[in-house]
């Protein structure tokens, strides 16, 4: 079969990964397909094959400039003939007449030029082997990146009906994918989706409680470079003195530093097999090594895509690698801070799904690598036998009476006491605080057990997770929009038994 030739004699390779012979069949017998596939794991290839074997030019749709002159440059080192057409290109003229004459195997074209009357002319009536939408969640609301000129590629893809369409992602879940497949017009049985799961990495997710100490314990049994996401340009600093100054090297990397020191902190990382680099999110991007061994997240990530995508930087030589993800409820508290206060209307309810979608995710007892597999579609076994909750299934206990308490108690202290007084008025601790505000003298005081007691942090953590409970800036808890079933009796509250508390620090959201 041809396209195996072209494989071989073209692109170098033995044999098609994963879905990609998949996707390129369909799109050879005209269909229109909806691709997703984890970085990596050869998209382009999906289009430029088959833009090869069928006959005129392949459309390619892509919002990133840079991108695009990457892979030009990539595919005519192989002999391809390709070109862009977008605002960066001088050679606008020259391209198109390429493109008229039949000397082009693919056109890249930015969204914004691809939905004009203009580009659609210019197409009309030339022979179009395949038109392409790379990172086609940019197309849904519910994608964390839209781009409203995705909107806009139906005329172009209509004018078009019988040329195969092939929309490509690394990232959607289930409501992106139905609305990519909806706003593209591509049928439900186009959607291929594959290969997200990457069995050498080891997944754990622990509440934080005293970070620098965890990372240092996490190092110590550690070997190998690895990667420390911080939520802050300061906390990295932090950190990355922490662990220096416990003896492994460790340096920073966020975009307050001068470029040169950041070039360097980047070159130094690369060449070391021992280095941490605590970092915002900025890092991992471009960088190629595929010995980081390990990945922690000093607090949470923006989302289940993006704690994959930052996750997935481990381990990329296939040997065995670490993900460490350390939580506290006061990440949740300020994302859905953030969420209310800069993120538009129109996109709110989407981002507050994703945060609950993440937040199951740090509170689930089952198995992690279930979870994420099935938030990118994919139906994998119950257990994977490589993460914290399948080596170590925690013990589950019902604490929906506590959280009950809690709720109560939050409730009647009008809602503005952090979880420490709460507990202690819980308890029924006569202390000043609390009989200053009288406290001592409402239904709910000494309402706990002491065993209950020891659950009230754990549970406001959960509480604060799943949005029951939402934390001012001081740490005051106030009930979310979560809080009413549990009180009604129509949620339960499963939380893991929580490990035995060290004694420390008191922190006011049980962090
Ligand atoms: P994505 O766009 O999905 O992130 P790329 O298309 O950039 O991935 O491909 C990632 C890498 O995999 C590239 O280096 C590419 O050459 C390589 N690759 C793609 N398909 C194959 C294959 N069938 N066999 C071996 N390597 C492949
Ligand atoms: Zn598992």
């Amino acid at each position: 079969m041809i396209v195996h030739e072209i494989l071989r004699n073209i692109f170098g390779f033995d044999h098609f990964r994963g879905v990609q012979e998949q996707v390129v069949k369909r799109v050879m017998a005209g269909k229109d397909s909806l691709a997703v596939m984890p970085t990596g794991a050869g998209k382009s290839l999906c289009y430029q094959l088959p833009a090869l074997a069928r006959e005129g030019t392949a459309i390619v749709i892509s919002p990133l400039i840079a991108l695009m002159h990457d892979q030009i440059r990539a595919t005519e080192g192989l002999g391809i003939r390709a070109a862009s057409l977008t605002s960066a290109d001088s050679d606008r003229e020259t391209t198109i007449a390429r493109l008229r004459n039949g000397e082009l195997d693919l056109l890249y074209v930015a969204p914004e030029r691809a939905t004009t009357e203009h580009f659609r002319r210019l197409v009309e009536q030339l022979p179009i082997a395949l038109i392409a939408i790379d990172e086609a969640h940019c197309v849904s609301e519910w994608g964390h990146d839209f781009r409203p000129d995705y909107r806009q590629l139906r005329p172009l893809l209509d004018a078009h009906g019988d040329v195969p369409r092939l929309a490509l992602t690394a990232t959607a879940d289930r409501r992106t994918r139905a609305d990519i497949l909806t706003q593209l017009g591509i049928p439900e049985d186009g959607l291929v989706v594959t290969g997200f799961d990457r069995p050498n990495i080891r997944y754990h997710v622990r509440p934080r409680d005293g970070i620098g100490g965890q990372l240092k314990q996490l190092l110590a049994g550690q070997p190998g470079a690895g990667i420390v996401y911080a939520p802050s340009r300061d906390k990295a600093e932090k950190l990355a003195e922490g662990m220096a100054g416990s003896g492994r090297p460790a340096l920073a990397y966020h975009a307050g530093l001068d470029p040169a020191v950041r070039k360097r902190n980047q070159a130094a990382f690369v060449s070391s097999e021992e280095m941490v680099m605590a970092s915002t999110v900025a890092f991992g991007m471009g960088i190629d090594k595929p010995d980081v061994r390990f990945v922690a997240h000093a607090g949470i990530p923006k989302s289940i895509e993006a704690y994959y995508q930052e996750t997935g930087r481990a381990g990329r030589d296939g040997e065995p690698a670490e993900a460490w993800l350390f939580w506290g409820a006061e990440d949740f508290a300020r994302a859905r801070q953030g969420i209310e206060t800069e993120v538009e209307p129109a996109r709110q309810q989407g981002e507050r799904e994703r945060l609950n979608a993440l937040a199951a995710f740090v509170e689930a007892a089952t198995c992690r690598r279930a979870i994420l597999l099935r938030h990118f579609g994919e139906d994998p076994p119950a257990q994977c036998g490589n993460c914290d909750n399948c080596l170590e299934p925690p013990a589950t206990i019902d604490a929906t009476e506590v959280a009950r308490k809690l709720l109560s108690t939050a409730f009647r202290t009008e809602m503005r006491f952090g979880v420490a007084h709460l507990s202690a008025v819980m308890a029924g601790d006569d202390n000043e605080k609390v009989r200053g505000f009288g406290h001592d003298r409402l239904s709910v005081f000494g309402i706990a057990t002491p065993d209950e007691i020891a659950l009230v942090r754990p549970v406001a953590r959960a509480l604060i997770a799943r949005d029951a409970l939402r934390a001012d800036a001081y740490g005051g808890l106030s009930f979310g929009p979560a809080a009413k079933p549990i009180l009604k009796g129509e949620e339960t509250v499963t939380i893991a038994v929580p490990p035995p508390r060290k004694k420390s620090r008191r922190r006011d959201t049980g962090g």
